[in-house]
């Protein structure tokens, strides 16, 4: 079983120095590996040959093939590694129960994240050794804020820069297995746009997923993407001003601000819902697609539903947990859980209700049967039938 523990690290300038480069690396490999696979693909339509399109191992043997002199001494590993992420990239794109399906895009120097991947990476007494290049002079294993929580063979390092620092993820393979859990205690959760609806032993719970705070961060953060925006329109050729650069370094503290709070709310809910139950069963969310009220930064706290089912994956797995994923189609919101009816046509509840029968958005009255219940108690209601029955 892989576990992951992310922790800060405190590189000296020589490794930093290194990090960027490597950071750079990643970057130039994965658009190098983008427009060779654009390129083959655009080929293999222009000669109707299917055999002509592009994969993993056909993208990287042209970038080996063609590396240029510099090459040679930079990490071969983060060469695959970034190919190999395109080619998931591309996956993802095509496979439309991806939570984030986006076309893979060139990345740019000014948007995109600081990061690469290594599987030659070691922890030795309690710090990191990255795999030294050919011809690299200074070269010092890295200290770490905290020793790796999981002993295993680790698999692999992913490094990334925040607002303030650097940090790395550790892949590693823990040797150890889990008893799966009874499937007694049954729980479901309902994903709304400020909260989630589960049930525990005493009845309905909600734990919102929106604070004063969280909502004051989303304001500062449109505000400075407007700001950032418009100087680089008023002066395109040299809006990296002191001006500018303090600006986005508000803006990325404050990003990091908003992924801390969101993963405390999601870790602290995750944690108690494996903790206490044996199967639970949660929608399968496009969050792409997912119904957002427009006064929120819809792309920053939609992220937080696609984090919700990674999250629920791998810490059901962990903890022998069932984690059942509701069908797409399967209607949770309009199905009655007291009789299985369900509404259609201009009967269904919407967002905020039902304005042929002038109900309320928080309201499900079922037309066959009578009942009467909150709305997101039937959508829980319903999704521990279903996993109940799958
Ligand atoms: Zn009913």
């Amino acid at each position: 079983m892989i576990k992951t523990h992310k922790t800060k690290m405190y590189p000296n300038a020589a490794m930093r120095l290194a990090l960027q480069n490597l950071f750079s690396y990643r970057r130039y490999c994965y658009n190098q590996a983008l427009e060779v696979w654009n390129n083959m693909y655009d080929e293999s339509v222009l000669m109707a040959d299917k055999s002509l399109r592009p994969n993993e191992r056909k993208v990287r043997n042209e970038l080996v093939n063609n590396k240029q002199d510099w090459q040679f001494e930079q990490s071969a590993r983060v060469l695959q590694l970034a190919v190999s992420d395109l080619a998931k990239g591309w996956q993802n794109y095509f496979n439309p129960q991806m939570p984030n399906h986006a076309q893979p895009r060139f990345k740019s120097k000014k948007h995109s994240k600081n990061s690469f991947k290594t599987d030659r990476a070691k922890t030795v007494a309690g710090k990191l050794r990255l795999d030294k290049p050919r011809g690299a002079k200074d070269w010092y294993d890295i200290r770490l804020a905290e020793r790796p929580r999981w002993i295993g063979k680790l698999k692999l390092a992913t490094i990334v820069e925040e607002a303030d620092g650097y940090y790395v993820s550790l892949s590693i393979d823990v040797d150890e297995t889990v008893d799966q859990k009874n499937g007694n205690l049954v729980t479901a959760v309902d994903a709304n746009v400020a909260r989630f609806d589960y049930k525990d032993a005493n009845g309905y719970q909600s734990v919102s997923t929106i604070s004063d705070k969280l909502l004051n961060l989303y304001g500062r953060i449109t505000k400075y993407q407007r700001l950032l925006a418009r100087k680089r329109v008023a002066n395109p050729t040299n809006f990296r001003s002191n001006n500018y650069r303090s600006t986005r370094a508000k803006l990325k503290r404050d990003y990091q601000k908003v992924s801390r709070i969101q993963a405390d709310i999601l870790h602290k809910f995750t944690a108690q819902l494996v903790r206490d139950n044996d199967v639970i069963a949660i929608e399968d969310l496009d969050n792409l697609h997912m119904r957002m009220n427009k006064h929120l930064a819809k792309n920053l706290h939609r992220s937080m539903f696609g984090q919700f089912k990674q999250i629920m994956q791998y810490k059901c797995e962990w903890n022998g947990a069932k984690l059942v994923m509701a069908d797409r189609l399967y209607p949770s919101t309009q199905r009655c859980c007291r009789c299985g009816y369900i509404k259609t046509g201009d009967e269904k509840v919407g967002l905020s209700g039902n304005r042929k029968h002038h109900t309320g958005h928080n309201e499900y009255v079922c037309y066959k049967c009578g009942a009467k219940m909150r709305r997101d108690e039937n959508a829980v209601e319903n999704l521990i039938q279903y996993a109940q029955v799958n």
